[in-house]
């Protein structure tokens, strides 16, 4: 049996030594559960809403599924309530912080072209200012 241990990123192997899934390792995964600390704005059985750490904008929140799905790629006709939440809740939190009618935009980013960072379903709410071209 080929000894592939050193292709698997670090994170990987140590999950697989403690018996866990990358869901279980994946930050936003630990986020929903409490595992790291984070400001929830807005969280139910469903979803996180918390603040992006690297802000692009005075508004910039992350509206996240508490289950582990990699991107939209990933979403089964099962999920499209989901997906109807995270769009509702962007338009909740847009008024809640005061730039519903100053404009705001909702990105979802998917894989490496599209700049997905964080493996893990997320959208982004962003406002506060003019916005320009550059999405993310
Ligand atoms: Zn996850």
């Amino acid at each position: 049996m080929p000894h592939g241990g050193a292709d698997l990123l670090l994170s990987e192997r140590l999950a697989a030594r403690r018996g866990m899934t990358m869901a279980d390792e994946c930050i936003f995964c630990r986020i929903g559960r409490k595992e790291v600390p984070s400001q929830p704005i807005y969280e139910d059985h469903d979803l996180i809403a918390v603040p992006d750490i690297q802000p692009a904008a005075p508004v910039h929140v992350l509206i996240i599924p508490k289950e582990h799905m990699v991107n939209l790629n990933d979403v089964g006709k099962n999920d499209v309530g989901i997906l109807g939440k995270m769009l509702r809740l962007a338009a909740k939190i847009a008024n809640e912080k005061g730039i519903a009618e100053s404009g705001y935009r909702v990105v979802i980013n998917n894989g490496e072209d599209g700049g997905q960072v964080v493996p893990h379903l997320h959208l982004h709410l962003l406002g506060g200012k003019p916005l320009n071209q550059k999405m993310g």
